[in-house]
């Protein structure tokens, strides 16, 4: 291998702040009190927190050295499959923190602030023309969110026509959020199992579907990385039936402006805007999962809309048949408004183009590593390939073994053991951000490790060595945590 993009060097210990600390250091000076001490009854004042005392260097380089242990979208790939942190363009940033936008306060009268309700308002308009679909409610905070205003939209639906549903098919491809959402509103979970070439089997569902169930929750792409191709059928299925079909599009960065889903039958779709459009995605900072719907599921979506009439752009609250308020104020508006410059900045057309080469660059590395690892489904994938440890098997050599060592070589691992219908998983998102030279780099690093796998598999079961921390006892950490260092 020729080129390696990590070294280790440099990156320096630190230890905790009440390690390094040493009394009388201080990091500024408060000017000397010009009024007499007032006694204070050290009963009532209780005993303080034995905060460290540190010069202004101790606590320049501790933070400094910490965000150096980080890695990030900015530091490097981070193909880490459907949760990838993508690309977080700086401009959205600037655009969020423009004074009018960060300091309008969400109690305004609609009539103070014209300005963001319009933001508002277009997001929505752009959502809907980007899913196909024909009205969106952007309060949900993330996928899993929108997935439970879906499934309360689900409920009020059959409640309305009378019926209370109280299955709900979920296919063995779906994300894990998906069964979890249907059961938190008392939906009981269906398995649905795909077929053998990953997708889902109409056939199937044709024999599932009955009176009791309420829907489906389709991921598309799947959780395989392939696209539903008998969506359609499945959704006339459905709705034959009586049901209705959700779609989790939290993985719509691999078809913008290229699959209208409302063609596809789908009734409910939830959007990541932390994974499709553009908005920062990690240490559990705010996110958003916008959820679009068909026009006769409109009159359920929370409360209150972002609508327009010939006076401007109001909040509207008197919607009887809403599910209700599902987050405080707007929503996490300051991810909106990324999300909104990003979809700006961008317009149709390169939006279209970033999914092609989402699709383009995963199909890349799944055709140049597919002699390398084994690859279950040898088809067409969309945003992420998904390979197996199985030809590893022999040197006993783990896809754990192989994610560990990527970071010798200067990658955050893939998602790994998931989707579970895949043992052994490994799935990698490259994005349509990286380079075909970036690519390749990386697809040389796997080479690498895959020839280290056969002909030196110690290093594997022993990786990373270049890391802060080594091989981490897993259970341990959970099962007995230590917080203090
Ligand atoms: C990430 C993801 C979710 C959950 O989204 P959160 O924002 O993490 O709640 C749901 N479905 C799919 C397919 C996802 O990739």
């Amino acid at each position: 291998m020729k080129t390696v993009l990590a070294t280790g060097g440099l990156i320096l210990n630190e230890p905790l702040l009440w390690e390094k600390g040493k009394r009388g250091r201080r990091g500024m000076d408060v000017p000397a009190s010009d009024v007499p001490a007032a006694k204070i009854d050290p009963e009532f004042m209780g005993v303080g927190p034995d905060f460290p005392d540190l010069s202004e260097v101790d606590i320049v380089r501790h933070y400094t050295r910490l965000s150096q242990w980080n890695f990030g979208v900015d530091t490097g790939m981070y193909p880490l499959g459907s949760c990838t942190m993508k690309y977080n363009p700086k401009i959205n940033d600037k655009i969020a923190a423009t004074p009018e936008i960060a300091a309008s306060h969400p109690m305004l009268p609609d009539r103070l602030c014209q300005g963001t309700l319009k933001i508002m308002y277009e997001l929505q308009g752009y959502l809907a023309t980007i899913t196909g679909l024909d009205a969106v409610s952007l309060q949900p905070a993330a996928g899993a969110h929108g997935e439970l205003t879906g499934m309360l939209i689900f409920s009020a639906y059959h409640k309305g026509r009378g019926a209370a549903r109280t299955k709900i098919l979920i296919p063995d491809t779906a994300h894990g959020t998906n069964p979890a959402s249907a059961a938190l509103c008392g939906l009981h979970p269906v398995p649905v199992q795909s077929g053998p070439d990953g997708i889902l089997d109409p056939e199937v569902i044709a024999r599932l579907m009955d009176q009791e169930t309420a829907g489906i929750m389709v991921t598309n792409p799947n959780t395989l990385g392939l696209f539903e191709e008998n969506i359609k059928e499945v959704s006339r299925i459905v709705h034959a039936g009586g049901g209705l079909v959700y779609g989790d599009g939290a993985n719509m960065n691999a078809i913008m402006g290229v699959a209208d889903l409302k063609k596809c039958g789908l009734d409910i779709v939830h959007l990541n805007l932390h994974k499709t459009f553009s908005t920062p995605h990690g240490g559990g900072g705010p996110g958003a999962g916008p959820v679009c719907v068909v026009d006769h599921l409109k009159k359920y979506l929370p409360v209150p809309r972002v609508v327009k009439d010939d006076k401007g752009y109001r909040l509207e609250y008197n919607r009887p048949d809403s599910v209700g308020r599902v987050h405080a104020f707007h929503g996490n508006f300051g991810i909106l408004i990324r999300a909104y410059s990003y979809i700006r900045c961008m317009g149709a057309e390169n939006l279209k183009k970033a999914s092609q080469l989402a699709v383009l660059n995963a199909n890349y590395i799944k055709e140049k590593l597919k002699g390398d690892l084994h690859l279950p489904y040898d088809r067409p994938c969309m945003h992420e390939c998904v390979f197996s440890d199985q030809k590893q098997h022999e040197f006993k050599v783990s896809t754990l073994d192989m994610a560990k060592r990527l970071m010798d070589f200067g990658y955050h691992p893939p998602t790994i053991y998931f989707p579970l219908v895949v043992s052994g998983a490994i799935m990698i998102e490259p994005t349509e951000t990286e380079s075909k030279d970036d690519l390749d780099l990386f697809i040389e690093a796997f080479k690498e490790i895959v020839r280290e796998a056969r002909e030196n598999p110690e290093i594997l079961h022993e990786a990373p060595h270049l890391c802060k921390v080594k091989r981490l006892d897993e259970t341990a950490a959970a099962r007995h945590p230590c917080l203090t260092g």
